[in-house]
């Protein structure tokens, strides 16, 4: 996410440390890269002219700090301004305070509205809402189908026409969908309508008609990051339109530029409600302004890894294996139950991809084998409960029959006993050292 873009701001502005003062010039110099960089990544051009002008005016003014050499406060102003055009404050979802909560998603056709309905819906079922789906894409052949498929994967109801009833009237669903949630008690209702490849007039007077039929409380206009300025066209051409409340940016674990990300909010003065990086239906989360600046920054978002963390993670489990470890009493059991947890945080590359400097280590990132520890997985499985509690035990026949029994080398067998031993023995150590 954000590769390019992230990779020459952090060698601009790298490029200044050690500097002990900051000429006129010198600012000059950097606020000219960071341009030559924005505009590459695809930024709409009015936010770059106002994105530069304010960090060379604060460059060069009077923002005097005692604790940071001239080269950080340039890092700090460039962070802000960028925390600035992404939105400031995070902006949560307003709830109405009559439920249920009206939510209708709007966009382009292949913008990942449907994939999003179904993020969201797990999202607000994780959050203790009772959300319920209404299916008007109505337009799209199958869409109702696929709403409904991911209905079910999120385990979140579904409301769609009958065959023969209502098919050709999304306003009319959509007003049966409320209704629906109002009878049946789900205090959050996501509406889902139909896109078109670009924007057209009867588009946009469906998507008035429903809006006045079922007077959302907010209105999410769903965006595809990877379309670039295309993206900020289209969200201008809605807002004028048929008007949103927030904006969800997709797709946004493609190299996308970035641009999209960060003119849209700036152009369309709506604020970013949430992200989407993957297809999966856990790959979303609310999108903060000061995390996604920092990962821009190459400084990486910490909070965000810890609270994935905390979602995967029993913290009294966790608890449990950090005293085993420190006592040299890990088993391989534990091991895969933390792996097991760490793996439902996402794929392995996502979670070290925001870790600060993480940029630096993308090639390794790509090359990370998610099969090696499905491998691994698979041979603790191919373990008997004894095998896991006491690996000591593992001799070469058991070797045999559990690189059979999981369809791997025996050498695979010993290279993970070895090394859990190892291991083993260097965390207790570690853990002594530390006092724990
Ligand atoms: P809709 O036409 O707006 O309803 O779009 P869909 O939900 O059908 O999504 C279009 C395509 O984009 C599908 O193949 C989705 O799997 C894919 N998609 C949606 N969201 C994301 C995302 O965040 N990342 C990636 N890589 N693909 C996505």
């Amino acid at each position: 996410m954000f590769n390019t873009l992230s990779d020459r701001l952090t060698s601009v502005l790298q490029n200044l440390r050690g500097k002990g003062r900051l000429s006129d010039a010198d600012i000059d110099a950097t606020a000219r890269e960071i341009r030559v960089a924005l505009l590459e990544a695809d930024v709409a051009l009015p936010v770059v002219r106002s994105f530069i002008a304010s960090v060379k005016e604060r460059a060069k003014g009077s923002e005097v700090s005692q604790a940071l050499n001239p080269a950080q406060q340039v890092v700090k102003i460039v962070n802000e301004e960028l925390v600035g055009i992404l939105g400031g404050e995070t902006r949560r979802l307003n709830l109405a305070k009559t439920p249920p909560t009206v939510i209708m998603l709007a966009g382009l056709q292949g913008a990942g509205k449907t994939t999003l309905a179904g993020k969201l819906a797990r999202w607000l079922k994780v959050q203790g809402h009772t959300p319920l789906l209404v299916a008007c894409d109505l337009q799209r052949p199958n869409a109702v189908t696929q709403l409904q498929v991911v209905g079910e994967r999120a385990g979140v109801p579904v409301f769609a026409p009958e065959p023969g009833n209502g098919v050709g009237d999304p306003v009319g669903v959509a007003r049966r969908g409320v209704e629906e949630a109002k009878r049946a008690q789900h205090d959050v209702v996501v509406v889902d309508t139909a896109g078109r490849l670009g924007v057209d007039e009867e588009m946009m007077r469906q998507a008035i008609d429903i809006r006045a039929a079922v007077q959302p409380d907010e209105v999410l206009f769903v965006v595809d990051a990877m379309i670039g300025q295309d993206a900020v066209n289209t969200a201008t051409a809605f807002r004028d339109g048929v008007g949103f409340t927030g904006v969800v940016l997709t797709k946004l674990d493609g190299d996308a530029r970035g641009g999209a990300a960060l003119s849209v909010r700036e152009v369309t003065g709506q604020p970013i409600l949430f992200a989407s990086n993957g297809e999966k239906l856990e790959d979303f989360d609310v999108f903060h302004p000061d995390r996604m600046a920092s990962r821009i920054l190459g400084m990486g978002d910490m909070l965000t890894l810890i609270e994935q963390a905390e979602q995967a993670f029993d913290a009294e489990q966790a608890e449990a294996a950090a005293v085993k470890l420190g006592s040299g009493q890990l088993t391989l059991e534990d091991f895969l139950e933390q792996m097991l947890a760490l793996r439902k945080m996402g794929p392995i590359a996502n979670l070290l991809g925001m870790l600060p400097g993480a940029n630096q280590m993308k090639d390794q990132l790509a090359n990370l084998d998610e099969k090696h520890l499905d491998r691994v997985q698979a041979i603790i499985r191919g373990m008997t409960p004894a095998e896991r509690d006491d690996p000591k035990m593992i001799n070469a026949s058991r070797r045999l029959r559990i690189a059979n029994g999981s369809g791997v080398r025996v050498s695979d067998v010993n290279d993970l006993v070895n090394r859990f031993f190892e291991a083993r023995k260097m965390m207790s150590q570690m853990a002594g050292r530390f006092g724990l």
